[in-house]
């Protein structure tokens, strides 16, 4: 894939890249190395200074950097603001928390392992490779960098070929704030590249954060090399509605957990899993909720939902929704690319997905929701475990029992009880199954990139 700007509001190439050759990737190599040496003697509040600069220059380039995100990806413009803004928010949290999360801890006896003292303490490891998608192209880049930085880490960034802009600036946002020359900088390179830079000897670790086969690959490689791997993959998140939900609620933060970045978000609301006392209701209000978006160009304040992406990612989207009417699936509403430039799908649900279907197993990175009809909570659970993903789960249900039921039974890194799923800096953040490994955020994320180092004195 070239290393581009293209609109995917009209299809066209905006700019393009050339790619960092073998030289200069060596030479950010070893510029990340001087900055690690740098960085891991200072203090946490010195780190914290260059962190809330950062987050400063954050919100001052708010307006600027939305709007890039938009022509980048096509996220309606306010989201995109948003995005921004809680990017600053997170970076802030690090900022204040890290050394609380990073504190050394004695053992209370440690006579008990003959020792006069004894304990823990974490140490940063180095560099560590960061692969990122374009979907959030700030946010998923700086909950790692926040953390890594404040744990005195360094990173190099290799972007998504179709966010090269959002790459480029954030190659200079930690310098502009202050930290050592090299902390955090982009490789503009394509993925093929990666495997190189991943077996260099001065990258100590490896987050991804994208696709099931980029990440399986990525994974096999670091496994070669002894290197630790953080993984954030794909979902195919199910929202479940049990009778005594709130149906009003339900559909209105549904429509929101399904469309949201025009529907491509890892925990992202994906399946529909609806009990057959309400599932009518439920299908008219959804429906018809969806079918209220309003589609068009990003950039306008009053849009919901723009474009897909990229055009693979759309025709992608075209081809599971084909395969899933040929089969016998019911398009309640959507279901068709319209007549006009640029990669848009409309908003669609379906009903009566069966599982010879590759959307009841696959993801659906797009504005197309699913919806299946169960009878108990038992085949409720059944079908929502029911995939490879297990990254979150939403469940609807206002009794206090059934609601412990489903928090025990999901497989899911997360369950969010009448509510939608989203990241917040204070929780951790991660899948199980095949949905990755490992946690982002919180006091588990900053932890995961470092070395728990255990001391013991005699
Ligand atoms: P990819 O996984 O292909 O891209 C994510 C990042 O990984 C990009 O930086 C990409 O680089 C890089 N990459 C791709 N293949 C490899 C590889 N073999 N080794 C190392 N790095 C690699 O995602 P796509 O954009 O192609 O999206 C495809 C699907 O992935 C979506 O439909 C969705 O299901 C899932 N996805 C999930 C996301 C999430 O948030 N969990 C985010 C994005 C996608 P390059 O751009 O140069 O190819």
């Amino acid at each position: 894939m070239a290393i581009a700007t293209i609109n995917p509001t009209t299809g066209q190439v905006e700019k393009t890249f050339e790619a960092h050759d073998d030289a200069e990737v060596d030479r950010r190599i070893a510029e990340a190395q001087a900055a690690f040496e740098a960085l891991k003697d200072t203090t946490f509040a010195q780190r914290a200074e260059w962190m809330n600069k950062a987050a400063q220059l954050l919100e001052d380039d708010a307006d600027e950097l939305g709007r890039l995100i938009t022509i980048e990806m096509g996220r309606p413009i306010a989201a995109a603001r948003a995005e921004v803004l809680k990017c600053a928010k997170g970076l802030r949290f690090y900022a204040e928390n890290a050394e609380e999360f990073l504190a050394p801890e004695q053992l209370a006896d440690p006579a008990k392992v003959n020792a006069s003292a004894a304990g823990t303490r974490y140490a940063p490891i180095g560099i560590v490779l960061a692969v990122m998608p374009w979907n959030y192209p700030l946010w998923q880049v700086l909950r790692f960098a926040g953390p890594a930085l404040m744990a005195g880490n360094v990173g190099l960034l290799k972007h998504a070929s179709n966010v090269p802009q959002a790459a480029l600036y954030l190659d200079t946002l930690f310098d502009r704030a202050g930290f050592p020359s090299g902390a955090f900088r982009t490789l503009l390179i394509p993925a093929s590249r990666v495997e190189s830079v991943l077996r260099d000897p001065r990258i100590k670790a490896t987050t991804l954060t994208g696709s099931e086969p980029a990440g399986r690959s990525l994974a096999s490689i670091a496994g070669s090399e002894v290197k630790h791997v953080v993984l954030e993959l794909g979902g195919s998140d199910p929202f479940v509605v049990m009778p005594s939900a709130d149906l009003e609620k339900a559909t209105t933060v549904g429509v929101t957990a399904r469309n949201q970045n025009n529907g491509q978000s890892c925990i992202a609301a994906k399946r529909f899993i609806v009990h057959a006392d309400v599932y009518d209701e439920f299908v008219r209000l959804f429906t018809e909720k969806v079918a209220a978006l309003t589609v068009g160009d990003p950039l306008d304040e009053s849009t919901d939902v723009g474009p897909v992406a990229t055009e693979s990612g759309r025709d992608e989207l075209e081809s599971q929704v084909a395969d899933a009417v040929a089969k016998g699936a019911t398009v309640r509403t959507g279901g068709t690319v319209p007549d006009r430039d640029g990669w848009f799908f409309e908003p669609t649900v379906l009903e009566g997905i069966t599982p010879e279907m590759r959307l009841y197993l696959e993801e659906a990175f797009g504005p197309v929701a699913s919806i299946y009809r169960v009878a108990s909570r038992e085949e409720a659970a059944a079908v929502a475990n029911g995939t490879t993903f297990g990254l979150s789960s939403a469940v609807w249900t206002t009794d206090a029992d059934e609601q412990e039921w489903f928090i025990n039974r999901l497989d899911a890194g997360a369950v969010f009880v009448n509510g939608m799923t989203a990241s917040f800096p204070e929780l951790p953040f991660g899948g199980v199954k095949d949905s990755g490994v490992g946690r982002e955020l919180a006091a588990a994320g900053i932890r995961e990139f470092c070395n728990l180092k255990t001391v013991w004195k005699g």
